[in-house]
């Protein structure tokens, strides 16, 4: 039987007459176990018609029932987190545990969006002018909508509709195509939470259903989430067509490892922080700089830890040894290719092999894992600047291990890099992360921490060619981001203490 995953649109399925479909499979067995619609310019049309006509009501509906459809959503989703994990897994490919993770910090942000009455809270002065009041109020844009990458289908989608729903707006969610089934489970828990039909929508599909998203005059603002190219394309059209954008890119994530570094530290978060989601990551690190001189210890340590990762399918007990398996496969045969290629490209360029990834074998457990997307953990020492594994973001299991004589050394090869990302330093000198910390053009920085997502009430987001806007994710920025202000000046008559009144044709003065 086929499983068709289709449009959600007004609390139900909508089949839709779809431009055609693209597979979609199980990395770790290369199965392919659906199908998924590939909206035309009509569906689209359809899907964003159904958002703006709920927008109308949904914008005026209390703060109090919004409040509690938040809640209820958040109730569902905590107890029912483990079905949406092995949904992911199955068609992404990352660990249960790394799911779980990735819906944690999606909770974060509704849990954020559950105390909405208080961030819209506007302004109130009295008495601005002799007689005069004025008070500012947000309120929701109408339509806004939401693309998404492959690597988080849960929590990127999560960072951004909490807080557009309980703004009180209506979406359209674009999710990719390689994972589109986390969207419609989200969507049906939604329905089940008591959010009115309408206010969530999916829309599924590839770039005619992203153009129609970014052209039409329904739609007021653009949420992107993907490569640098697509987001710079989004960021340009959909600002063209008068929207409002906020168009995240990619990423080249360096992680700073000064001499006086707790080294069990600093590798084993290289290890996590490099290999984690097989590096399908945008705060993954994939550059580590090592400061002389503790390059060759630091090597050594990273090298030892890798060589002790279990490689299988993700899915919980999945790979028939005692434990979880720490990485699972890539997301697609194509983009595991690809990242086998930069492997070939780094070697050919110079750069010293230290772990090779290219001959891994997985663990499948009751799976049949043989045609998997399979590909290990790959260690590179002695990159260069100059090479392709460091100049393009690969994606995937892939760490290149570059050697610098100073701090300053460092920071100028962190700085010059066209991505501003994530970033982190290893050190245990106060003084010298805080100089980091100043020096660094990057939006997110950890200090003896390797992937530093802020929690949901700061906000999310790079510099330089990972961000295209001005407005990063959630946190106050994102309820910013998804309404509009107004400002009422306003004036009574009071009857005991009228005003002279009279022409005035001068601009008008406060006094
Ligand atoms: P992608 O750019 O290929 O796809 C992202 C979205 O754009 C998908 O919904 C896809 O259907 C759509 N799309 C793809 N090609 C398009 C085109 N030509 N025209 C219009 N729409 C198009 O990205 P991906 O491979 O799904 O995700 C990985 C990328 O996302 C990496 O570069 C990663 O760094 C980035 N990412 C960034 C962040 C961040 O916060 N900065 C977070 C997660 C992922």
């Amino acid at each position: 039987m086929t499983n068709d995953i289709v449009h959600w649109v007004d609390g139900g399925e909508l089949a839709g007459e779809p431009d055609g479909w693209a597979d979609v499979t199980n990395p770790a067995t290369g199965q392919v176990t659906g199908r998924v619609a590939l909206a035309s310019e009509a569906d689209a049309a359809q899907v964003i018609a159904a958002a703006k006509k709920a927008s109308r009501s949904w914008g005026t509906t209390s703060l109090a029932r919004r409040t509690q459809v938040m809640f209820a959503f958040r109730e569902l989703l905590n107890s029912r987190k483990d079905e949406l994990a092995a949904i992911i897994t199955s068609e992404h490919g990352k660990v249960h545990s790394d799911a779980m993770g990735e819906i944690s910090r999606g909770l974060e942000v509704v849990e954020f969006a559950c105390g909405m009455s208080h961030l819209l809270k506007g302004g109130h002065s009295e008495e601005a002018s002799t007689g005069v009041d004025v008070h500012s109020k947000r309120v929701p844009l109408g339509v806004v909508g939401i693309i998404s990458p492959f690597n988080f289908p849960a929590m990127v989608p999560m960072w951004f509709f909490p807080v557009a729903i309980a703004a009180g707006n209506t979406v359209v969610l674009k999710p990719s195509e390689k994972d589109p089934s986390a969207a419609n489970w989200l969507a049906a828990l939604w329905k089940e939470a008591g959010l009115p039909d309408g206010v969530f929508n999916v829309l599924h599909g590839d770039k005619t259903a992203v153009d129609a998203l970014l052209t039409s005059p329904d739609v007021q603002s653009i949420s992107f989430v993907g490569s640098t190219p697509i987001a710079e394309y989004v960021y340009e059209t959909a600002s063209r067509h008068g929207k409002r954008v906020q168009a995240l890119g990619g990423a080249k994530n360096h992680m700073v490892v000064l001499p006086d570094a707790d080294l069990d530290l600093a590798a084993d978060s290289a290890v996590n922080a490099g290999y984690g989601s097989a590096g399908e990551r945008c705060m993954a690190i994939s550059v580590l700089v090592a400061v002389d001189p503790i390059g060759d210890e630091l090597v050594a340590r990273i090298a030892d830890r890798t060589r002790t990762l279990l490689i299988g399918d993700g899915g919980r007990e999945a790979t028939g040894a005692e434990k979880e398996a720490d990485m699972g496969p890539l997301v697609t045969k194509a983009h595991r290719d690809k990242v086998s290629s930069f492997i070939d490209s780094g070697e050919a360029a110079g750069a010293k092999v230290v772990v090779d990834g290219r001959d891994v074998q997985a663990r499948g457990g009751s799976q049949d894992v043989a045609e998997g997307f399979w590909l290990g953990p790959t260690l590179f020492d002695d990159v260069t600047p100059e090479m392709d594994i460091y100049r393009e973001e690969i994606f995937g299991p892939v760490l290149s291990v570059v050697r610098v004589r100073s701090y300053e050394e460092a920071i100028a090869l962190v700085n010059a890099n066209q991505y501003g990302n994530g970033t982190a330093v290893f050190t245990n000198d106060g003084g010298a992360a805080r100089r980091f910390e100043a020096d660094v053009e990057v939006g997110m920085i950890g200090v003896n921490v390797p992937v530093p997502v802020p929690v949901a009430y700061y906000s999310f987001g790079g510099w330089k060619r990972s961000l295209f806007g001005d407005t990063h994710a959630h946190g106050t920025e994102g309820v910013h981001f998804f309404t509009r202000g107004k400002v009422v000046t306003t004036r009574w008559i009071d009857p005991a203490n009228r005003p002279e009144g009279g022409l005035e044709l001068g601009f008008p003065r406060n006094d």
